[in-house]
């Protein structure tokens, strides 16, 4: 089970929690439990680095950071005790978590959990902090904002978990963010590959890192709300949605329980970057040229774009960094003007990427020209296009977002009827 921030937001809410965890385990379930840091809290632990120091080491960050969810763990174990149960608290170097040394964003190596599972078996439950690991050097890091969603994927997987209940302040994966979209219609089922998509372009509700691993892993997923009262149905009643393989979706649409569309959901991202390079000449090697320091810089480049050659053998290239980044590439890309050999560099931050995701177009054609047509009828302009397989994305200003989302939830029939 992982409860998320706002579900820890507070002694009341912890309390509410232990009640949903000694449900679970009075039904005979070994459980553990992943945390969240309280709402809020992580963000202002990130504030706290940058005021001590503008170009803080990451490896003290982490140190910071992870405090959050330290902090929680230990009053959920609390909390569990006062209702009665057996419980304590396992942080990631004492369960141990081993992640790669990328502090800020370190993967998870494996976890070793035997001494856990040993406790387990004693009817004792288990809560982890997410977010938090133990590098090679003995270190305390961190996986990355979100991460805890990642931190439970990995401990259900070490511990064989008969499944993974994500617990949050929402009560399943929408076709698309329902706060901002009323019509929003909750799935009972999207699938591994789907899901991964969404996450990846801005679907928030569950971070990228976790559907890869319980992709790999077959890690069983069900996403579902904590705030809930007495009488809500028990999760293995599966009342979220269930993150499914191709093959199990497939059979519940043949039972009629799902509803093959083209398009499963719509997600926005609001945290890029565009970036255009003027009169780059237009020769083998000079993209390579821009692209090669961005990613020894581990600067994620996501849409590009080379407009069509100028006269004189040049030519603009375009794309987007995520903004946290931006300063840094831009920096980089000053530092080699002379070997790139562009004119002038333009950045802006007032962008939002636009996503529409589905394996049901990959056999079906018109779900591009539905998106244009509809966001054009709409006078939003699209500043740049990418596809994969099930995804397309545009990339549009970014005041016209929540327009965008909304018209073309709309058009591919996603709408909850009222
Ligand atoms: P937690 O703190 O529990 O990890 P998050 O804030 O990370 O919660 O994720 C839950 C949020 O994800 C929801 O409040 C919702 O606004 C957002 N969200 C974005 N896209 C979707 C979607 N397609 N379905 C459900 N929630 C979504
Ligand atoms: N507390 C961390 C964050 O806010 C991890 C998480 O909540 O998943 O990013
Ligand atoms: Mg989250």
């Amino acid at each position: 089970m992982k409860f998320g921030g706002t579900s820890m937001a507070g002694t009341e809410r912890i309390r509410r929690v232990a009640g949903i965890v000694r449900a679970q385990a009075a039904k005979d379930s070994e459980v553990a439990v992943v945390v969240s840091a309280m709402a809020g809290e992580t963000d202002r632990l990130v504030n706290f680095c940058r005021e001590a120091n503008a170009l803080y080491d990451p490896a003290e960050y982490d140190v910071v950071v992870a405090s959050g969810e330290q902090v929680t763990s230990g009053l959920l174990a609390l909390t569990l005790q006062s209702l009665g149960c057996k419980a304590r608290s396992w942080l990631g170097w004492q369960v141990p978590v081993a992640t790669e040394s990328a502090h800020g964003k370190a993967r998870i190596a494996a976890i070793t959990a035997d001494a856990m599972i040993a406790r387990l078996e004693a009817g004792e439950i288990a809560v982890v902090p997410g977010f938090q690991g133990l590098s090679e050097e003995g270190r305390v890091t961190t996986l990355g904002r979100g991460g805890s969603d990642t931190s439970a994927v990995a401990v259900a997987a070490a511990i064989d978990a008969t499944r993974c209940d994500i617990y949050t302040d929402v009560d399943g994966v929408y076709t698309t963010d329902p706060r901002i979209v009323a019509k929003a219609r909750k799935l009972k089922a999207v699938t591994y590959e789907e899901m991964l998509e969404l996450a990846s372009v801005g679907a928030k509700v569950l971070q990228t890192r976790s559907v890869g691993l319980a992709m790999k892993a077959g890690v069983r997923l069900q996403v579902l709300s904590s705030f809930v009262g007495e009488d809500a149905v028990a999760a293995d009643d599966l009342p979220g949605t269930l993150i499914v393989s191709d093959q199990e979706m497939d059979e519940l649409v043949k039972g009629g329980e799902m509803e093959r569309q083209h398009v499963t959901g719509i997600a926005h991202d609001k945290n890029e970057a565009k970036i255009i390079l003027t009169r780059v000449p237009d020769k083998p090697g000079a993209v390579a040229d821009i692209f090669a320091p961005l990613a020894d810089a581990s600067i994620n480049v996501d849409m590009i774009i080379q407009n069509v050659g100028r006269d004189k053998g040049e030519t603009d290239v375009t794309f987007t960094v995520p903004q946290a980044d931006l300063a840094r590439a831009q920096a980089l890309l000053e530092d080699r003007r002379g070997e790139i050999g562009f004119n002038r560099i333009i950045t802006d931050s007032q962008i939002a990427k636009i996503s529409v995701v589905g394996v049901g177009m990959k056999s079906h054609a018109g779900v591009a020209s539905t998106m244009f047509r509809s966001l054009s009828d709409r006078g939003i302009n699209i500043q740049a296009i990418s596809t994969s397989e099930i995804k397309i994305s545009v990339m549009i200003d970014e005041d016209e977002t929540e327009l965008a989302v909304r018209v073309l939830h709309t058009a591919y029939g996603l709408d909850a009827e009222d």
